[in-house]
């Protein structure tokens, strides 16, 4: 699957905002947003007010970015969201959080999105049970997903969860940490998904 691998940090520095694409160091002071807070390149610093159009596309490409998600692959999110039943920005926002990656992230067995894929990639993982190595599989409430027995051991889990807190677990998701595994006890409502984005944005752009 083809994905984004230029440098991360100018993502959140065009969006404005910290994406939390790298982990640790982006609670440091490293961090380019804390460093340097305007979009990059030649005309990074120059003002310019944003119409109808640009803010939607902008709020379309910080979620993007933020679950690493190509743009194809995203508009199918949004079509699949477009069709069922409730809210669709909601709908989106979702199906994008119940993706394995993020769930594994969540869970905090991984200190961001990117890292996380790469552990799903690497058969790490389990669902049911199950091997699964596929970082954009979908994940139902009521589904476990664990850390595969071989990987149990393995200090870049360990160590991530430990720096997480319980209380950083989002309420949609029970995790086990004895057990280094965790549940999906519900498809994550809205007011549980805590990015600062306008959803309605997105929609308002795809439904043109
Ligand atoms: Fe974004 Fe993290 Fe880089 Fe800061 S350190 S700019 S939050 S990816």
């Amino acid at each position: 699957m083809a994905r984004y691998s230029g440098a991360v940090c100018r993502l959140c520095r065009r969006e404005g905002m910290k994406l939390f694409l790298k982990g640790e160091r982006c609670l440091s002071k490293k961090c380019s947003v804390d460093r340097r807070g305007y979009p990059p390149g030649m005309a990074g610093q120059r003002r310019v007010k944003m119409k109808e159009y640009g803010l939607q596309l902008r709020e379309k490409q910080k979620v993007r970015r933020i679950y690493g998600v190509l743009e194809r692959q995203f508009r199918n999110y949004f079509h699949l969201a477009d069709r069922q039943k409730g809210i669709t920005g909601h709908n989106l926002l979702a199906a994008l959080e119940l993706r394995l990656d993020s769930v594994v992230y969540r869970l905090g067995f991984a200190p961001s999105r990117a890292m996380a894929r790469q552990l799903v990639r690497h058969d790490h993982f389990t669902v049911n049970g199950r091997k699964v190595n596929i970082p954009s599989y979908r994940v139902r409430a009521g589904d476990k997903v664990a850390v595969a027995e071989s990987r149990k051991k393995a200090v870049y889990i360990t160590g991530a969860l430990e720096r997480v807190a319980d209380n950083q677990i989002p309420d949609w998701l029970r995790l086990d940490r004895n057990a280094l595994a965790g549940e999906v006890a519900q498809v994550p409502p809205r007011e549980s998904v805590q990015l600062p984005v306008e959803e309605q944005l997105i929609v308002e752009l795809y439904s043109k």
